[in-house]
């Protein structure tokens, strides 16, 4: 169960030094790619506390990574707005992802499972294709799944695991919106997923920190040449986050217990508490905002 003091609707008057839990953290690990439903405590995604208003009524979205973490919290959000959702995630995953579609339908709308490996450019052009002809058309592209292992030197990281890294997280988006690109019409959004890491990269995340600062980098070029098309395309730059990417991906034990501690917030971010800003991305409230990476850090990090 997601721990039940949280209230992560807009208009409650919340501390946000109390809305998630603080550190210490229990030790635990899982393999890549981790599962939401295992960790302890459970994430919050937003499924107790997110109430939408129509602000996306009838938009059609696309999320990789949608069975967990920030891709769970915009599914969610998105739905109860009045979207369709499609999510993407990893065979893996499956029991994480049907957690969400369930949620989208008990939205009242449209959610469609489409699992697979984004390493493949084949399966990321079958991937938009499917998610269109699900829901009948696609305009919000959330480019949000990634990879991240963690490393002491650059020497540990084959040339595998580099290039893994980099299919999925600079590959995979490029992919995904050239096949998105001829569908979306004038007032679509594409939002990719990045991080405080573009701007300030950790010793041990040699290959990921420099997938974010890619993807930062998209962001804004091609805001710039969608412009002229009526789409606009911002980022979402998270600080330390409390989803399955952190507890599978070969973090210390030491650093995995505290945590979210050294941000001043004093604690990890709970997916959920971004899901408004992908929301507002996505909607046409938003219209004048491209090229933008809007962060969420707690109170460190710089978008
Ligand atoms: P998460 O583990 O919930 O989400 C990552 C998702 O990526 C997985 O659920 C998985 O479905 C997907 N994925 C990974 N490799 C894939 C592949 N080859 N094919 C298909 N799907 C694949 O973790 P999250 O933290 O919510 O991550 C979402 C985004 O947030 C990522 O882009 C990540 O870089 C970014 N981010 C996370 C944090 C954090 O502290 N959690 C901080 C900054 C940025
Ligand atoms: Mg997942």
């Amino acid at each position: 169960m997601a721990f039940s003091s949280t209230d992560l609707s807009p208009a409650a008057l919340t501390d946000p030094q109390t809305v998630g839990p603080k550190p210490p953290f229990e030790r635990q690990s899982q393999p890549w790619p981790g599962l939401a439903r295992d960790m302890r405590p459970r994430p919050d995604h937003g499924e107790s506390s997110y109430r939408g208003s129509g602000r996306l009524a009838g938009r059609k979205a696309l999320i990789t990574g949608g069975d967990s973490g920030m891709g769970r919290a915009a599914a969610i959000a998105y739905a109860r707005e009045g979207a369709d959702v499609a999510i993407n995630y990893l065979p893996d995953e499956e029991a994480d992802a049907q957690e969400v579609i369930d949620l989208i339908r008990a939205a009242g709308r449209t959610g469609v499972a489409i699992p697979g490996d984004l390493c493949s450019e084949d399966f990321c052009k079958t991937l938009v294709q499917t998610a269109i002809d699900a829901l009948g058309g696609l305009d919000i592209l959330v480019s949000n799944a990634a990879r991240q292992q963690t490393h002491a030197s650059i020497l540990d990281i084959s040339t595998e695991e580099f290039d893994r890294t980099m299919k999925t997280n600079i590959y995979a988006p490029f992919w995904l919106i050239k096949a998105a690109l001829p569908h979306l019409a004038p007032g679509s959004a594409i939002i990719g997923t990045t991080s405080e890491q573009a701007t300030d990269p950790s010793e041990d995340l040699y290959d990921y920190a420099q997938t974010k600062a890619a993807t930062t980098n998209y962001v804004r070029s091609l805001a710039k040449q969608l412009a002229s098309r009526g789409i606009r395309v911002n980022g979402v730059a998270p600080g330390p986050i409390w989803t399955p990417l952190q507890v599978s991906g070969g973090a210390t034990m030491e650093k995995l217990e505290q945590f979210g501690g050294q941000t001043p917030l004093g604690r990890p971010g709970q997916p959920g508490e971004l899901a408004g800003i992908y929301v507002l991305l996505a909607e046409s409230g938003g219209s004048y905002a491209t090229g933008q990476v809007y962060g969420a850090a707690g109170g460190s990090g710089m978008p």
